[in-house]
């Protein structure tokens, strides 16, 4: 019996080892079937977070591409606003005062001034580009005017710097010294480094007067430094009285343009010269009524 018991007790043992090894078994399966579900779950965040990272990578890649574009898009319209003088322009240059169709430049000499803004309001209402004929001095004195005029999209051509004949005439480098005192304080008004008009206007006009062979000279040596020059064929007749009045200046106008097909029309942005801005809505109106389209030196010097 005791015998007996004993047996048993010995299989019972044996068995609650089993089991216990069973279950030990069991849990370490338990286990490692977590282990390798936590793995898939380890391994799938991992490919989302990859996805999510590439996603990120396109999204910055477009993003750059977009703004190299806006970029590309400013440097364009950036370099459409610095003249480039090429053979084209030489020969538009030369046949300035012809064309098949009317068309009119409205040039401003001697500014900016105080007068400017007002100018610049009546062309903008107008939507119409005008020349800017500026001197280096008045350019330094207000910067702020002409970046204005720049901006705005009229063409901004050089005058020299002083306007004091006996310095600008002393000799033709003088000339061109004045012409690049005059286009750096543009340069710097405006922030363009590369700016250059190639366009010049003599103070008091090319033709005539006691330096006549100065002139010629500089021409020829502006000329070989790619600066061309231009007159007028018509005016507002603002500079030939002390204080023109806007009847003057309108009767003037219709006098010098006449039927010219081509005309440059001659005006002054000077304090002084404040009926000319006073006029401008009168000589823009009779200048569209008479079949005139505006144009800019933008559409010359190419
Ligand atoms: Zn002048």
């Amino acid at each position: 019996m005791n015998k007996k018991i004993y047996q048993m007790s010995k299989i019972n043992k044996l068995d609650i080892r089993k089991i216990i090894i069973f279950l030990f078994i069991i849990a370490i399966i338990i286990v490692l079937i977590m282990i390798a579900q936590n793995s898939i779950k380890v391994i799938d965040d991992y490919k989302i977070y990859q996805e999510y990272q590439a996603q990120l990578a396109t999204m910055k890649k477009e993003e750059e591409e977009k703004q190299a574009a806006i970029e590309r898009e400013k440097e364009r319209i950036r370099q459409e606003k610095i003249p480039k003088l090429t053979q084209v322009g030489r020969d538009n240059m030369n046949n300035i005062y012809h064309s098949d169709t009317k068309r009119v430049f409205l040039t401003f000499d001697d500014g900016p001034s105080t007068v400017t803004p007002t100018i610049l309001d009546i062309l903008k209402q107008e939507n119409i580009k005008a020349t800017f004929f500026v001197l280096g001095s008045r350019v330094t004195a207000m910067p702020e005017t002409v970046k204005r005029i720049y901006e705005e999209g009229h063409y901004i051509a050089n005058h020299g710097n002083s306007h004091v004949y006996s310095a600008i005439y002393s000799s033709p480098q003088a000339v061109l010294d004045e012409f690049n005192q005059c286009n750096e304080a543009v340069k710097t008004a405006i922030g363009v480094p590369e700016y250059n008009s190639h366009l010049f206007r003599f103070p008091g006009g090319f033709p005539g007067g006691p330096y006549v062979d100065v002139k010629n000279q500089a021409k020829e040596l502006l000329s070989a430094n790619d600066i061309l020059y231009v007159d007028w064929n018509a005016l507002s007749g603002d500079a030939e009285t002390t204080q023109p009045t806007v009847e003057y200046e309108m009767q003037r106008i219709q006098a010098t343009v006449g039927n010219k097909n081509s005309a440059v029309i001659l005006l002054h942005d000077a304090q002084a010269k404040k009926a000319t801005a006073d006029a401008l809505p009168q000589i823009i109106s009779w200048l569209k009524e008479n079949g005139y389209e505006f144009k800019n030196f933008y559409e010359i010097i190419k």
